[in-house]
């Protein structure tokens, strides 16, 4: 690692909504290491531009000082661009996570599975789950589908808007061991609980991602957050539709804590306090100035 000040930041396109600097700074607060974190757009189209390229020189770049995440569109370019990669990497072919090994490789991990399995057993009090769907089939969905079976779920189904990607991955999954199958879209029945692995939630005009006429589960999930500020713990329309029909919802909030503690042994050989990053998330979300989210 260079001399000089630690330097993290998230790589993706858009970033200027994220909430994980606030997070991360307060928890580099809170075990005393000068670091920053900022955002670091790398533009997801830029004609004859190399984005693969663009993705794998940020992340060489920061891991040398520090090191950061990759989110929405280029985690799976993060993935390619590894030397070293974990377990849940290659099975989700996405990477959320980077650093500079101690023999200087560009290593990551996909700490969203450890995340969305973490805050999944949570919510299920440590039950196994009889059966989980999972709604998307990009990178978010993998992790969800790999989180499930780590909490020895039988059977995960997965539904997407263009059928032929869950069956892909279903079959990519299947091949590792992973018992996933492919449903139709829209998704309906009962499950036990349903994971929302869809951007669907982002926008204030974008239809639930799945119909509670349609659906039933005894716990939902949503990956998705609301990030304005005046809205901390207000839920996404989807987990405020499931609460009404009685059914036990969570937004994506904790799993953002805990797919970003998962980062802090492989950044600093340490843990992060949970309280921490929640604070920071939670003062970034606080009504008023916002500063810099
Ligand atoms: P992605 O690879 O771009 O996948 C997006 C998924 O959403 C695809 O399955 C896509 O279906 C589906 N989708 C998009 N627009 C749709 C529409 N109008 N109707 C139905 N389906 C639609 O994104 P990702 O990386 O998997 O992330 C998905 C979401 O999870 C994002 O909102 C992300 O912010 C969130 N997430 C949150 C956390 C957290 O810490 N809370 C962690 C990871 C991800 P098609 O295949 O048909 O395009």
């Amino acid at each position: 690692m260079t001399p000089g000040p630690r330097r993290f930041a998230l790589i993706g396109d858009p970033v200027t909504h994220s909430l994980s600097p606030r997070m991360h700074r307060a928890g580099f607060a809170a075990l005393g290491i000068e670091a920053d974190y900022v955002l670091e757009r790398v533009p997801a189209s830029g004609g004859a531009v190399d984005v693969a390229g663009a993705v794998a020189n940020s992340m060489r770049r920061l891991a040398a000082t520090g090191g950061g995440n990759v989110t929405i569109p280029h985690k799976a370019a993060a993935a390619s661009a590894l030397v070293d990669a974990t377990e849940p990497v290659r099975l989700t072919g996405a990477c959320n996570c980077f650093w500079q090994s101690e023999d200087g490789r560009l290593a990551g991990d996909n700490t969203d599975v450890v995340g969305i399995a973490a805050v999944l057993e949570d919510l299920l009090g440590g039950r196994t789950p009889r059966d989980v769907l999972v709604l998307g089939a990009g990178g978010a969905a993998a992790a969800a589908v790999v989180a499930a079976a780590r909490l020895r779920a039988p059977v995960v189904r997965l539904a997407n808007r263009t059928p032929a990607r869950a069956t892909r991955l279903a079959a990519q999954l299947r091949r590792a061991g992973i018992p996933a199958r492919a449903e139709p879209w829209p998704a309906a029945g009962t499950s036990d609980v349903i994971v929302n692995a869809t951007s669907l939630g982002l926008h204030a005009e974008d239809p639930l991602p799945a119909s509670f006429d349609r659906v039933t589960a005894r716990l939902v999930l949503d990956l998705v957050y609301d990030s304005a500020p005046g809205r901390p713990g207000g839920g996404t329309p989807w987990t405020r539709a499931a609460t009404e029909r009685g059914i036990e919802a969570a937004d994506g909030r904790e799993v953002l804590v805990r797919q970003g503690a998962a980062c802090y042994p492989h950044w600093f050989g340490r843990e992060v306090p949970l309280e921490a990053l929640r604070r920071g998330l939670a003062e970034a979300t606080a009504p008023g100035p916002g500063g810099d989210r």
